[in-house]
């Protein structure tokens, strides 16, 4: 539609008196941030664009895979984006934690804030708070045009004109003929300015809600839906723009290509696209990731930031999940084609690995943690004693300092408890998956912490007898006084267990597991029991290691005094 001329003049002059200080136009602005020419033409640019609330939620670290996964094997660029324009929800040393958290997961963008005061690239400004002249270009850009207006109403009008809307059951909305200040003149809007009236600017929307649009989500396929029709604020009073307008102005001058963002999103696509129109700028390529679920019960739910743990990145971080796992499972939910192509690749990383859009599941993706700790598992299965070593350190300095003087105490003794069954085998044992629970799992190698077990527990062995009548305490402390008195530090394995059988066989337990299962009644117990009851006294666990070798590190003297320890005890 051609606008008349004098109403054009005036819309100039709107523009003037709301931005007497915006010199630069959008044109200055697309010659300030060109097209990316040094990228690939099919080079993907894609960002993650957090707001500052001091907390990270577990879907952005799964987008996040997805920028970086999109924008490596592209050739492009990931890069993150500040949204701090709601000032009154920022929390102070968010930047700092968003960018650590996704450091910790190798996720760290290639561009933009990529640590706490410290921003790299040519499209910058990265905090949405420091670019607020660039949205102003933009606002008055769409004020000349006739397609943005001073809103005068308060928030009191506002709610009532909502009120009557739901009374009335219409869409509710500023639009329409309920767009108060859309219907003035614009010599009234003029005028009102002038006099220094408090106004807000609203976009004025050409859409109507009874037309469809449709346009192409890259991983769902062809959407259609209502054409937007409201006239959302773009400028608030405090002159920072809503989500809406920011989204349009920096992903347009920051030239990215694909927008990932959470399905929360999906319901404003049409009044971002119908900005993006009214700017005269392309729409980027949108991707709608989908929500995260947990189960519950039997059934599945959204993942609660209230309700569970693992909403937040912070957690795994905390926990110590090893960022190799964690990105595994992300992978795994990410593409349904992913763990077939893993297990034909298994040297192969998953950033190998062709990620495809049309591939992502739109129907909600399930945090399945006993799977996610399976694959942590078979992370740490792959590292050398050394690594779990290092990684233990790095996890205990910042989250378990006592722990961590017990570990460095003696690099050379913690470097033999973590390579236990893991360094020169064939066969190694899964049985960590966090490094919070390396204390746990390992603590009968401390002795302080170990005692400190004992006093506040108990004695494991103990349960034996409730487990297994034939081993009351008598005969659990004979086996162990007889044991003490025959260990010799010096045998050989073979030696060690063959020694372990004589005393066992002397003691009535069978050494023949086929002729114990066969004939229990006839036994004591097995040798089994034998050294479980050895296991337990020493190490005070039913599952560990081999005892030989625990034995070995632990030293004679250690062994025995927690062998006689438990004879005093039960
Ligand atoms: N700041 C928005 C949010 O945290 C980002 C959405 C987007 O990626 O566009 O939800």
């Amino acid at each position: 539609m051609e606008m008349d001329k004098d109403y054009e003049r005036k819309c100039y002059e709107l523009a003037y008196l709301i931005f007497p200080d915006v010199d630069e136009t959008v044109e200055d602005l697309e010659i300030k941030y060109p097209e990316r020419n040094t990228l690939k033409e099919t080079a993907i640019v894609t960002r993650i664009a957090p707001s500052p609330t001091g907390f990270m939620h577990t879907g952005s670290l799964y987008q996040a895979m997805v920028h970086k996964k999109l924008s490596t094997q592209s050739e492009g660029i990931y890069y993150l984006r500040v949204e701090d324009t709601d000032q009154k929800r920022e929390v102070p040393g968010s930047v700092k934690m968003f960018t650590e958290e996704l450091g910790y997961f190798g996720l760290t963008p290639d561009e933009g804030v990529i640590a706490e005061n410290k921003e790299i690239g040519d499209y910058g400004p990265y905090t949405q708070s420091k670019r607020k002249d660039i949205y102003r270009i933009c606002a008055k850009h769409l004020v000349e045009k006739g397609l943005a207006y001073p809103c005068f109403c308060t928030t009191e009008m506002i709610d009532k004109t909502r009120q009557m809307q739901e009374a009335n059951k219409v869409v509710p909305g500023y639009y329409g003929v309920y767009a108060k200040c859309r219907n003035i003149s614009i010599d009234e809007s003029i005028d009102r300015v002038k006099k220094g009236e408090r106004f807000i600017l609203r976009f004025r929307s050409n859409g109507s809600h009874m037309r469809k649009i449709a346009f192409n989500d890259e991983g769902r396929g062809k959407i259609e839906m209502a054409e937007n029709d409201q006239d959302v604020v773009i400028l608030k009073s405090d002159g920072l723009p809503t989500y809406h307008f920011a989204h349009v102005c920096d992903d347009h001058f920051m030239r990215t290509t694909h927008v990932v963002r959470g399905e929360e999103w999906l319901p404003s696509t049409p009044i971002h696209i119908d900005l993006f129109n009214a700017m005269g700028f392309e729409h980027p390529k949108y991707v709608h990731t989908p929500l995260i679920m947990i189960k519950d019960g039997n059934s599945k739910r959204k993942l609660s930031k209230r309700k569970d743990k693992e909403s937040a990145v912070s957690y795994f971080i905390k926990s110590g999940y090893p960022a190799e796992g964690v990105n595994e499972y992300l992978m795994t939910i990410l593409n349904s084609d992913y763990e077939m192509w893993k297990s034909q690749n298994k040297d192969k990383n998953f950033m190998d690995f062709e990620f495809k859009l049309n591939k992502m599941s739109s129907a909600g993706s399930l945090l399945d943690m006993p799977k996610l700790n399976d694959l942590c598992k078979e992370e740490v299965a792959k590292m050398s004693g050394e690594e779990v070593l290092n990684r233990v350190l790095t996890w205990s300095k910042e989250y378990n300092k006592d722990f961590y003087d017990l570990v460095a105490a003696d690099l050379d003794y913690s470097r033999k408890v973590f390579g236990l069954e893991r360094d020169n085998v064939q066969k190694i044992r899964k049985d960590i998956y966090k490094w919070e629970d390396v204390e746990d799992t390992f603590r009968y190698f401390f002795d302080s912490i170990y005692q400190k077990e004992l006093d506040e527990v108990g004695y494991l062995i103990k349960t034996l007898p409730e487990e297994k009548a034939t081993l009351t305490n008598d005969v659990i402390k004979t086996a162990l006084e007889e044991y003490i008195a025959v260990y010799n530090e010096n045998d050989t394995k073979d030696e060690w267990f063959a020694r372990m059988k004589e005393v066992a066989e002397k003691l009535g337990f069978c050494v023949n597991m086929k002729e114990y299962k066969a004939n229990p009644d006839n036994y004591v117990g097995s040798i089994a029991d034998f050294s479980s009851i050895v296991r337990m006294a020493v190490t005070n666990k039913k599952n560990t290691p081999d005892i030989y070798s625990i034995m070995q590190l632990l030293g004679k003297d250690t062994t025995i005094s927690r062998m006689k320890d438990t004879i005093s005890k039960i």
